[in-house]
């Protein structure tokens, strides 16, 4: 079994093409959703109106998953963050001293997902299916090898092509497809200082959900007695930290190719 861990973003849909196109050996493509209440809006719409469409036409099974409960209901990411009696806070909100804490997002609403349907479709340990991601040259540093579950082998297509970023922009648009936005939860602790300051200039109702997602984080923290943590490196309140077009403080060493998995945000 062999199939393509798909992020919704770049990589993932550069993948898609070399798919469609018989350049790559995988024919079902799995995207965790994380919940339409936390992926970014435009991934979702990118997503409905393109890249489901172009796998049809080419015969590749594009199928969404959801990470679901013991009743067998269905959690999103932002359910989980916004529930009243959870004490741990499942993504990576920063300390005072702007260092992302530890995160189980990604490995709760993405790996064990993904991990859950391969073992339902006939993955085991001695035979474990192949989960190939999109992580291009530019971005080996986030390749890990070491396979995620027992019965998982992970792959990186695009590093064995010698693709990078660029590349893959350009496989996608010579399909005919346009370019898809950058693919995380909109209130993803990862986000670059400059993708806030798009959201709120851009998305005011996005950055107004991410303004209160850190309070009702920090009301919680606080009732346990924890100190507060945010969704920037800076130490204080997203809408005092990012104030639009003026500079809430240096931007360099702040990636969202942070989210190390390769699950996120390819
Ligand atoms: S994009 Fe960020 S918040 Fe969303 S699952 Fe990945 S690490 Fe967690």
């Amino acid at each position: 079994m062999k199939v393509i861990s798909y992020g919704g973003g770049v990589q993932s849909t550069a993948l898609l093409v070399l798919a469609a196109q018989g350049h790559i050996d995988f024919r079902t493509f799995l995207f965790a959703n994380v919940g339409d209440d936390s992926e970014h809006p435009a991934t979702l719409a990118y997503i409905a109106e393109h890249a489901a469409a172009y796998a049809a036409r080419a015969g590749i099974d594009l199928v969404q998953l959801h990470r679901t409960r013991r009743d067998g209901s269905t959690e999103t990411l932002w359910q989980r963050l916004t529930k009243p009696d959870v004490r741990s806070i499942p993504i990576p909100v920063r300390m005072a001293n702007g260092a992302p804490g530890r995160r189980s997002c990604t490995a709760d609403f993405k790996i064990k997902v993904v991990g859950r349907w391969l073992r339902n479709h006939g993955a085991t340990a001695l035979e474990p299916a192949t989960v190939g991601i999109g992580i291009s040259l530019d971005e080996i540093h986030r390749a890990n090898k070491r396979r995620r579950e027992d019965h998982e082998v992970i792959e990186y297509p695009l590093l064995d092509l010698g693709l990078r970023r660029t590349d893959c922009i350009q496989i996608i648009e010579d399909a005919g497809l346009p370019v898809p936005p950058k693919s995380s939860c909109f209130f993803c602790p990862f986000r670059t200082v400059g993708a806030w300051r798009e959201q709120r200039r851009e998305e005011p109702q996005l950055f107004a959900k991410s303004v209160y997602l850190e309070r009702v984080i920090n009301d919680r923290r606080a009732a346990i007695g924890r100190d507060a943590a945010y969704l920037t490196r800076y130490g204080r309140p997203l809408e005092e930290a990012i104030t639009g077009a003026a500079s809430a403080g240096p931007s360099s060493g702040e990636g969202d190719g942070s989210c190390d998995s390769g699950w996120c945000m390819t």
